[in-house]
């Protein structure tokens, strides 16, 4: 056991003013499904927690421009299953669903799942060298076991991917993380919050020190009609992704208006790749363009050794999710059968 110390403030300002005196040695916990486990294996140390879960951010509300807002607290079972969320951004509640088990998403946070850490096999074991775990050890999954591991935007210090099916919609869906720190308040861009590895994969986030998450802001444009999140693993349920993918769509006039991409299992974040959602843009919604479209995003892709098959199955997954998406036809959250 490593002794910590514990405190829960009852405000934002409380909370962000103890992890910012107690410096790098504090971790702000919420539902805890990700840190708890990382405390028990070693991976991680904290010497003091902040216990965020009396902050008021639990609850979902509309934004001015039409969107909704996220409190950080707000459980992924809750937004899941709210109804505006069901009715007005299908996407996301698909992703969510697909992801971790019931009693998992009855506790998980939004703002926590957004600081999930890989779930690489190396990383977990603190008896093989792991660059995230420990900098300039080196990384046992190069030459290693690598089959979970990343085709896009990897290093040569850290080939781990990230883990959440909730960040894949939200990347689609160009929410933005809304953070209170010493410095004041900020709003991230999703596409700017998680990092690849490069040479410091030992940093997941662009947060800066004693920043908290408060909340996800989700933009009016919900792509409601033709969206689907298609979800690829070695079994149908508790497993996370090989390869997945958010897609999106406006379709005007029998061609394609709007269109978004978004890759989960495959990179150190949740992968976009603009151009490849632009060659869309204007084009019949057919196998033909999305084949285009998947041979764009997947353009640098690069294998590992066990994890050369993702490069196929991500092209096939691509296309079959556009197409799902095409048709008005989602990936059923219930039925996760691929026929
Ligand atoms: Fe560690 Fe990343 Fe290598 Fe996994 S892939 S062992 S997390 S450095």
């Amino acid at each position: 056991m490593i002794p910590f110390t514990y405190t829960r403030p009852d405000n934002i300002e409380d909370a962000v003013r103890a992890a910012s005196s107690l410096g790098s040695a504090a971790r702000f916990i919420a539902g805890g499904t990700n840190l708890v486990d990382l405390m028990k294996e070693h991976i991680e140390q904290p010497a003091h927690l902040i216990d965020v879960t009396h902050l008021p951010l639990k609850q979902i509300e509309d934004a001015n421009d039409g969107g909704l807002i996220l409190g950080a607290l707000t459980t992924n079972s809750q937004v899941a299953y709210d109804e505006r969320i069901q009715s007005r951004y299908p996407l996301l509640a698909s992703a969510i669903r697909a992801g971790a088990s019931a009693q998992l998403r009855n506790v998980a946070t939004t703002g926590g799942n957004l600081l999930q850490r890989t779930r690489c096999f190396y990383f977990y074991d603190t008896a093989v060298a792991c660059n995230k775990r420990e900098p300039g050890s080196g990384c046992a999954a190069m030459h290693g076991k690598n089959r979970i591991h990343a085709i896009l935007g990897a290093s040569d210090q850290c080939i781990a991917t990230h883990p959440s099916d909730m960040c894949v919609a939200l990347a689609a869906l160009q929410a933005c993380v809304q953070v209170t720190g010493p410095q004041g308040t900020r709003s991230i861009a999703f596409a700017d919050f998680h990092r690849l590895p490069g040479d410091q994969p030992d940093q997941d986030t662009t947060l800066r020190a004693g920043e908290l998450i408060t909340a996800i802001t989700l933009p009016a444009e919900n792509f409601a009609a033709n969206y689907t999140y298609l979800k690829l693993r070695d079994r149908l349920s508790y497993a996370f992704a090989l390869v997945s993918v958010a897609a999106a769509m406006h379709i005007e006039n029998g061609l394609i208006a709007q269109a978004r991409l978004a890759l989960g299992g495959v990179a150190h974040r949740p992968w976009r790749e603009p151009e490849a959602e632009h060659l869309l843009i204007g084009k019949a919604p057919d196998r033909h363009a999305f084949g285009l479209a998947a041979d764009r995003i997947l353009i640098q892709a690069r294998g590992h050794g066990d994890n050369d098959f993702k490069i196929p199955l991500a092209r096939r997954a691509i296309v079959r999710a556009l197409e799902q998406a095409a048709a008005g036809i989602p990936q059923s959250p219930i039925d996760k059968r691929i026929n």
